[in-house]
């Protein structure tokens, strides 16, 4: 699907240096933004009918406060933080909401080997990148056992969540953007929305176009927050980056930062940044933390498995490199086999 978007759509425009953004005003066009859910966000949408522009931004900016106040590790009493508390003592029952979620997360880890990993906040929550305070060897060798999804046991009948052993933490930083982005979209589209854009941080998702063009999204520099190294020209799909200059700190030449490999408890360092285009916000913020973390070979291979999702992955040393069906995009001669080995969503 997303092959034929890219085919039709994308329009070759791919590596164009020059951000589109800004230009004229246009009559019925809306944005805001606002800081919500530790990150900024951004919602455009067009609607003749300026009250009711502003009744549907409203609601967007509500469902992200809701998501926050269900599913931030930071809010006492979130439904997470209260699973953080009770969850290894007894099985916790959750809104169908975040029980579905969290179900999700689970066949997550199972599509990518691990890589993503809920329960990376077992060890995660010993790292603060503001105070450049991270765990010592011992402090990961004791903890890093605990990073497993199959320490969750999610029981379908009761809607209850336990944790298998004690010490175990879960934190959704690398869903619940997407999570977010998706019920916001679906709110617009209620409110009769056909055009708009739904941004919270790294994460995107996007409908209909904007001013009869394709939206464009720029991916950032992973070292200059002020360049773009390639523009998107994008139409009714989701887009999700993830990467190392986010939540960081050095310390003798090495990065610290917040993408944990559930192996080894450390910041994963094969890649700069990981984009995801995929259908949904939901999908592509999971798999962009972990094609971050399963690193070049290992995640372009995983993206070129699936159906509908393509990638952008910024290596080591600044390098990009394409998935096979924007590599075709951007060079419709180039012969690459579509792939027929689907993978369960
Ligand atoms: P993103 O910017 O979407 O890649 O999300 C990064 C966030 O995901 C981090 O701030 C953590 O909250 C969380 N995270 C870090 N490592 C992992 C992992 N291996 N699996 C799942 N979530 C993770
Ligand atoms: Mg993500």
């Amino acid at each position: 699907m997303l092959i034929d978007i890219m085919r039709n759509r994308l329009i070759g425009a791919l590596m164009t240096l020059a951000l589109l953004f800004g230009g004229p005003t246009h009559a019925g066009w809306h944005k805001q933004h606002a800081d919500v859910m530790g990150t900024r966000v951004t919602v455009e949408l067009y609607h003749a009918d300026e009250a009711q522009a502003r009744q549907a931004i409203l609601a967007v900016l509500d469902e992200m406060h809701r998501i926050d106040a269900e599913m931030s590790p930071y809010i006492e009493s979130s439904q997470l933080s209260r699973l953080n508390r009770d969850a290894s003592r007894r099985a916790v029952p959750v809104s169908n909401e975040l029980f579905s979620l969290l179900r999700r997360s689970v066949r997550f880890s199972e599509m990518t080997d691990g890589a993503f990993d809920i329960t990376f906040a077992s060890v995660g929550y010993l790292y603060d990148y503001r105070q450049s305070r991270r765990p010592d060897a011992g402090q990961i060798k004791a903890f890093v056992d605990l990073i497993n999804y199959h320490n969750l046991v999610l029981d379908d009948r009761t809607r209850t969540i336990r944790f298998g052993k004690k010490g175990v933490r879960i934190d959704l930083g690398g869903i619940a953007k997407g999570h977010a982005v998706d019920n916001c979209i679906a709110i617009l589209q209620r409110h009769g929305i056909e055009n708009a854009l739904v941004t919270a941080g790294g994460d995107s998702r996007l409908i209909g176009d904007r001013w009869g063009r394709p939206w464009t999204i720029g991916i950032r520099d992973p070292r200059s927050a002020s360049e773009v190294i390639a523009l998107l020209p994008l139409v009714d799909v989701a887009v999700s980056t993830s990467g190392d200059y986010e939540r960081y700190f050095e310390e003798g030449g090495v990065r610290y930062h917040h993408i944990i490999d559930p192996e080894s408890g450390d910041s994963a360092r094969e890649l700069q940044s990981a984009t995801i285009i995929g259908p949904d916000a939901t999908t592509t913020d999971a798999l962009s933390t972990s094609v971050f973390v399963l690193g070049l070979a290992r995640g372009m291979a995983l993206v070129n498995r699936l159906p509908g999702i393509d990638a952008i992955l910024v290596d080591s040393t600044g390098n990009m490199h394409y998935s096979n069906g924007l590599e075709s995009a951007r060079n419709p001669d180039s012969r690459v086999n579509p792939s027929t080995d689907p993978v369960a969503p």
